[in-house]
């Protein structure tokens, strides 16, 4: 995406930034998404990022009731199929506005012994999303408490746990290598002569780069530690994962730093703190790490598979007869979480579970339509 330089907003992270990077030198991009992300001041994640039809982006929550409800029973069976548990953790980390929860407890609701058993954590960086989530769960009839971080996780009491996290893997910050003709450096984010923010790259030893492949001179590559958050998920009694987000089944080249605002694309660089910022999830590089944190993992498989075996299809009609007013609703809501060409091909599926658990519901192979 070109950079016009008029189009850099001077927001106040862009000028903290400006005059970090004055002072100590160029930034990594990780570097760079945490900040955005997170800067206790100004970061996207501690002001009230703007989730829902008329804000930044929509995610399927928000789309339809129907992707919630079909969790919440996916919770239930998951919890029958590990022996129901007396006691349950259910986990979900960025629970943006509290919908998946909400649409997920209630259809739960047909399992009162798992309702008796749960009890729920939300793991959530924004305070003013935290307030939001109150409200919208205020009617659960389960116990709810909040974490402020991942690394929390290991105060939970010791019993099964289940976690959700729908547009969550992405909010992880990533590096990117880019190759020059020196070889590969990393990519950073600097100060161009007028002092805007430009990229840029930085001078690293390659060994701390990890092994990688050749490229041709400005191919990049991304890599996101997802070791922390597995860490925080290993090491206790059974654990079941499921992560939703968009991305790419096989690790790839290619550079996919995306701000978006209002809906829209803009340059990474032009305003810090007030757009969502992402690198596509590598299911690969993911499904690897959970390994070696010594988890099994089922999937990835596209979303439109995961809600198709999940009886996506039947529940929707069961509801279109029994709302007729909302059915037009309901069946665009539906239309567009299965998308061929949409979210329901972008976004993957991926299950992560303790070794000694049986595989999750909704990844077996599809039966061949023909
Ligand atoms: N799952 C929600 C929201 C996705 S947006 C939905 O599908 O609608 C990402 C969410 O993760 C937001 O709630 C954001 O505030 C939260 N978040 C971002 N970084 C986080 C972190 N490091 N720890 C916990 N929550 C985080």
């Amino acid at each position: 995406m070109s950079y016009d330089p008029d189009e850099r907003r001077d927001t106040p992270l862009a000028r903290k930034l400006k005059e970090r990077i004055r002072r100590d030198g160029p930034i990594s991009v990780a570097e760079y998404m945490r900040a955005c992300l997170q800067d206790p001041e100004h970061g996207y994640y501690r002001k009230a990022p703007a989730i829902g039809a008329g804000a930044d982006f929509i995610t399927a929550p928000e789309i339809s009731q129907v992707f919630g409800e079909l969790i919440g029973l996916w919770c239930a069976v998951v919890w029958q199929e590990i022996g129901s548990p007396e006691k349950l953790n259910l986990v979900e980390l960025g629970p943006g506005r509290g919908t998946l929860l909400r649409d997920a407890l209630r259809a739960a609701r047909r399992v009162p012994a798992f309702e008796r058993a749960v009890s729920v954590f939300l793991v959530e960086t924004s305070e003013p999303l935290r307030a939001v989530q109150r409200e919208t769960l205020s009617g659960a009839v389960v116990s709810v408490g909040w974490l402020t971080e991942t690394a929390s996780l290991h105060e939970l009491a010791d019993q099964p746990c289940m976690v959700l996290g729908n547009e969550f893997l992405d909010t992880l910050p990533a590096s990117q290598i880019v190759r020059t003709e020196h070889g590969w450096r990393e990519r950073g984010v600097a100060l161009d002569t007028a002092g805007g923010l430009v990229f840029c790259t930085i001078e690293r030893e390659e060994g701390d780069l990890g092994g990688v492949d050749n490229g041709e001179p400005g191919a990049v590559r991304e890599r996101r530690s997802f070791e922390p958050l597995l860490a925080a998920l290993a090491g206790r009694p059974p654990v079941a994962a499921l992560f939703i987000d968009y991305g790419h089944v096989r690790t790839s080249p290619g550079d996919t730093l995306q701000a978006v605002r209002g809906h829209r694309a803009e340059h990474p660089l032009s305003g810090p703190g007030e757009a969502d910022l992402t690198v596509q999830v590598d299911f690969e590089a993911f499904s690897v790490a959970a390994r070696a944190a010594s988890f099994a993992i089922d999937g990835p498989v596209t979303q439109a598979e995961f809600l198709g075996s999940l009886g996506i299809m039947q529940r929707a009609s069961r509801l279109m007869a029994a709302n007729p007013a909302k059915a037009a609703a309901i069946e665009t809501g539906v239309a567009r979480l299965m998308s061929p060409t949409g979210m329901g091909s972008r976004f993957k599926v991926i299950g992560v579970r303790s070794l000694n658990l049986p595989p999750l519901p909704g990844f077996a192979a599809l039966p061949n339509s023909d």
